[in-house]
């Protein structure tokens, strides 16, 4: 085991593992880093740049005008405290297509690592157990149906007040899927040592159960 505690979790769109992260950093005490949230902050701060994604040279120049903290509250870009506005389905989309450009896949695993580093770190993505802590403590896959995964991510947007049919959603996770599994770089793709859970059947109180048990087992062996 190394100096500090690292969990990765890893899963496709809407499955739930960025919530089930963080319920399991409050149990554990450990610092909770949601990695899609970056390339989230990255996409909505290129696209309001009216930066040109296929443009490498533009591209570079404004992630090096990037400098991402992390407050008590959330994530900090260039001084101001990113919001909601990253998780509409827009911006859900661009950062979809913006995370298969390599040097933003360079960017943000530079960040979040620097930003995890000597920390007891739980670290959810598509990479973390593959690319970004390749010697992660323990490595979980989370994964659900496609049309549960459609449902959830429905569910949530109404929690966020908009309105979604469950085709749209359906559409919208189809498509994230096929940009995070076909990629060149960092495809989304469970590490050889991760555990799999499949929570198409399971609440999201079973499923934290489920890795609570799983870490216990891990820290008393
Ligand atoms: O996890 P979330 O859906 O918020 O991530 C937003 C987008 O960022 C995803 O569609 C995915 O393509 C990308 N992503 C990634 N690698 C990560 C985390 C997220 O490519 N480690």
């Amino acid at each position: 085991m190394t100096a500090h505690f690292s969990i990765a979790i890893d899963g496709p769109s809407g499955s739930g593992k960025s919530s089930v992260a963080k319920t399991i950093a409050k149990i554990f005490g450990l610092f909770h880093l949601d990695s899609g949230a970056f390339y989230r902050a990255v996409a909505y701060y290129l696209n309001h740049l009216g930066v040109d994604f296929l443009n490498d040279g533009q591209c570079q120049k404004a992630l090096e005008s990037i400098h991402f903290e992390i407050s008590p509250i959330g994530i900090v870009l260039n001084g101001h405290l990113v919001g909601e506005e990253i998780r509409t389905s827009e911006n859900s989309q661009i950062a979809s297509k913006v995370s298969m450009i390599r040097q933003v896949r360079v960017f943000v695993t530079k960040v979040v690592r620097e930003l995890s580093q000597n920390q007891n770190v739980i670290m959810d993505g598509r990479d973390i157990g593959t690319v970004v802590l390749p010697n992660a403590d323990l490595k979980l896959f989370i994964t659900a149906s496609i049309e549960e995964r459609a449902r959830r991510r429905q569910e949530e947007m109404k929690q966020q007040g908009y309105s979604a049919s469950f085709e749209e959603m359906l559409k919208e996770i189809k498509e994230r899927d096929h940009r995070d599994i076909s990629r060149e770089i960092s495809p989304l793709k469970p590490a050889p040592d991760a555990i799999l859970i499949d929570t198409t059947d399971l609440s999201f109180d079973q499923v934290v159960e489920k890795v609570t048990t799983i870490i216990q087992e891990k820290i008393n062996r």
